[in-house]
């Protein structure tokens, strides 16, 4: 125990941009490394600080399949000790229970699964398509295909919508764990070869997506068979507009939802926004890409990518990620909003 304390690394939950991706981060590197943690003022900088619905489940998760003890876990809680054990394959089952992302629980255990000898069958309910976090065909299409370039062995298949406030949603997770992995090197996208848009509606008027697919359309100038409207299943009401834009080494994903008092030429106008500057920037990858493939990097102790609009949020994960692996981040500036990141064994 005396030893377990002098290893404990201590964590400000309050510093640089003061998320749940400290909490998230933490937890995972914790399962990796064995290392136990303390991380005080959580959340602090956010308007309902401390542990919601949907980190919550996430300290659940770490809990179970790393057989941890903890201290701490309840809502609200600003506080909390963790002190992993062993990691252990299995049949998961993880509901956030309310409209919280559960894609954001994923992003928690998939880590130390995949650095595990084994097969995991993992079952994620609640929210699948939330505002502020990555939506389910981001961690398909975008996420996934990365990893497996590196040599993971992962899929993901939805079940059901979940947006928010209703939730309801779920999707299944399957892991083959212990597959050494290979760096990633991401330093050109190379030019655009497919664009895509889909306006997802669930209870709500067809018109509200043909007013978003016109918007895209008329702002980025995609054809009619690269657009369509797609009514889907879900416990709620819920709208998502999604454009993929798929370069020669790398797909990304932009996305904004439907919202009470906001018009659908404004949840397009925020899309197009968003693919113009990932298409002008000419990187391989986003600011929200690369928040997650920080993690990939930090557990391969080498590899980069170049990105636009890297954000504090980021910053504040690369941090983080070095109180626990020796790494360190390098980021270059490269002009016109491009940064290279890359990531270097530190002593
Ligand atoms: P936090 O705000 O600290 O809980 O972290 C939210 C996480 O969700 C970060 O990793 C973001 O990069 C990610 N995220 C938020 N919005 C999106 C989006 N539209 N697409 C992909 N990832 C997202």
């Amino acid at each position: 125990m005396a030893e377990q304390l002098a290893d404990r690394i201590e964590i400000d939950g309050s510093q640089g941009e003061g998320g749940g991706q400290i909490l998230r981060s933490a937890l995972t590197l914790s399962l990796v490394t064995g290392r136990p943690f303390r991380l005080h003022r959580i959340r602090a900088r956010r308007v309902k600080p401390g542990l919601l619905r949907q980190h919550l489940t996430a300290v659940r998760a770490a809990t179970s399949i790393g057989n941890a003890e903890v201290v701490g876990d309840e809502l609200g809680s600003t506080d909390l000790v963790f002190t992993p054990g062993a990691v252990t394959q299995g049949n998961y089952t993880f509901a956030v229970g309310s409209a919280g992302s559960v894609t954001l629980v994923l992003q928690t255990v998939l880590w130390p699964l995949l650095l595990t000898p084994g097969s995991s069958r993992l079952t994620f309910e609640g929210g699948t398509h939330n505002p502020m976090a990555p939506p389910f065909e981001f961690i398909a299409e975008v996420f996934l295909p990365l990893l497996r370039r590196m040599g993971a062995h992962v899929d993901a298949q939805l079940v059901r919508h979940g947006f928010y406030p209703a939730g309801g949603g779920s999707f299944v997770v399957t892991v083959e764990g212990g597959h050494p992995l290979r760096p990633l090197e991401l330093f050109a996208r190379g030019g655009v070869i497919r664009r895509k848009a889909r306006a997802l509606l669930a209870h709500l008027p067809r018109s509200i997506g043909d007013r978003e697919i016109r918007v895209i359309r008329n702002e980025l100038g995609l054809e009619r068979d690269e657009c369509r409207v797609v009514d889907v299943d879900s416990a709620g009401p819920g709208n998502a507009l999604m454009v993929w834009i798929e370069s020669e080494h790398s797909t990304e994903l932009f996305c904004a939802f439907g919202e009470r008092r906001i018009s659908a030429e404004q949840v397009a106008a925020r899309v197009v926004a968003e693919v113009r500057a990932h298409v002008e920037a000419g990187a391989p990858v986003g600011p929200h890409l690369a928040d997650q493939l920080l993690m990939p990097l930090t557990l391969v102790g080498r590899g980069g990518f170049q990105s636009h609009g890297l954000t504090q949020h980021t910053l504040t994960n690369m941090e983080i990620l070095g109180r626990f692996l020796p790494v360190r981040f390098e980021v270059q500036d490269e002009g016109e909003g491009r940064s290279r990141v890359e990531a270097f064994p530190s002593s």
